[in-house]
């Protein structure tokens, strides 16, 4: 059983080694041949390989590499070693292998036959490794990882033979299962996942929309009990919850519109910070400015400044808690 088990992980490994001959030739077919490996991990489950290239990988290149790796897999041809001067290997084209070092007399690892039917050999190179009797023991041949080591070195990380129906079979049960918990195929994935993100941006637009209606009274309908009158002057201040400071703009210009004539005064309280927009009518910007009115209310909350203009001002401040003191703060200062 021992025995079994450790000529199974060897035979796991040389595919694994004797691939990474065949995916150096495939990556410099299809990414260029400044491709040069900077290093390489054999595993029993697993293979990576660094290599020079100025980018990422994209996911066609990685797929053209594996289909290209895999006809030469499915060529199933003999893997061939000759023994030569090392001056005749460079010169019949072998590619040394870094950062090993050669003797006088080299191995010369010839796998695989050119795709574009030229007769010559795949993958030519120095080494002095354990291989498969034939490349089709390698059986299959995926891409599982593509990552940068550093400027300008990429690592692909790999897998053969049954890792490689292991990680495919897991990756079909994964698309199987989000389709089953979206009650469509695995096919009609990516659509169903469009659609749904696509509703619940709607439904984000639909819920800002409702707050902001809520935030004024609901309805859109003026309530007379809304507005306060400060020494002559209609006021409607008010604190909310869960509305987004981006929206308080335009809650100030609808409370406005609501009463004609008035100073409206709204914050709102996100993660503890409050955000403040005061508006003042038209008609009363002569006697009220809406930047000196935000200031008030802003201290009120720990912040200072703000910015805007005499009918439209806006500012922030820290302490969420005192934003019912801040709207009392402005009334106080309208009144005087
Ligand atoms: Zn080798």
């Amino acid at each position: 059983m021992r025995l079994t088990i450790d000529i199974e992980r060897r035979n796991r490994t040389r595919a694994n080694h004797s691939v990474t001959h065949i995916a150096h030739a495939a990556l410099r077919e299809v990414l260029g041949t400044h491709v040069t490996q900077k290093g390489s991990l054999v595993a029993p489950d697993r293979m990576r390989f660094d290599f020079t290239n100025p980018k990422a990988v994209a996911a066609e290149e990685i797929a053209e590499i594996e289909r290209r790796v895999n006809a030469v897999i499915r060529q199933n041809g003999e893997v061939e070693t000759r023994i030569m001067p090392y001056d005749d290997a460079v010169a019949a084209g072998a590619m040394a292998l870094f950062g090993e070092k050669y003797d006088d007399d080299v191995r010369v690892l010839t796998m695989g036959a050119a795709l574009d039917g030229s007769g010559a050999p795949y993958s030519v190179e120095l080494c002095g490794g354990t291989h498969v009797r034939r490349v089709g023991d390698i059986a299959l041949f995926k891409i599982v990882g593509e990552s940068a080591v550093s400027a300008g070195v990429r690592r692909i990380e790999c897998v053969t033979g049954e890792a490689a129906r292991e990680y495919l079979e897991h990756q079909s049960a994964l698309s199987r299962l989000a389709a089953d918990a979206l009650k469509t195929t695995p096919e009609d994935l990516p659509t169903r996942v469009e659609a749904l993100l696509a509703e619940r941006k709607k439904m984000e637009r639909e819920l800002a929309e409702a707050k902001k209606q809520l935030a004024l009274g609901g309805g859109g309908e003026a309530k007379e009990d809304d507005i306060r009158d400060i020494a002559g002057v209609n006021y409607i201040g008010r604190v909310l919850e869960g509305v987004a400071p981006k929206d308080l703009r335009g809650l100030v210009d609808a409370a406005k519109k609501k009463m004609g004539a008035g100073v409206a005064a709204f914050i709102s309280v996100n993660d503890g910070k409050a955000a403040l927009a005061v508006g003042v009518t038209d008609d009363l910007t002569a006697r009220l400015s809406a930047v000196e009115l935000v200031k008030v209310g802003a201290e009120a909350v720990g912040g200072k400044g703000g910015g805007g203009r005499a009918d439209m001002a806006q500012a922030g401040g820290p302490d969420g808690g005192k934003a019912q003191e801040a709207i009392e703060a402005i009334a106080a200062s309208i009144a005087s």
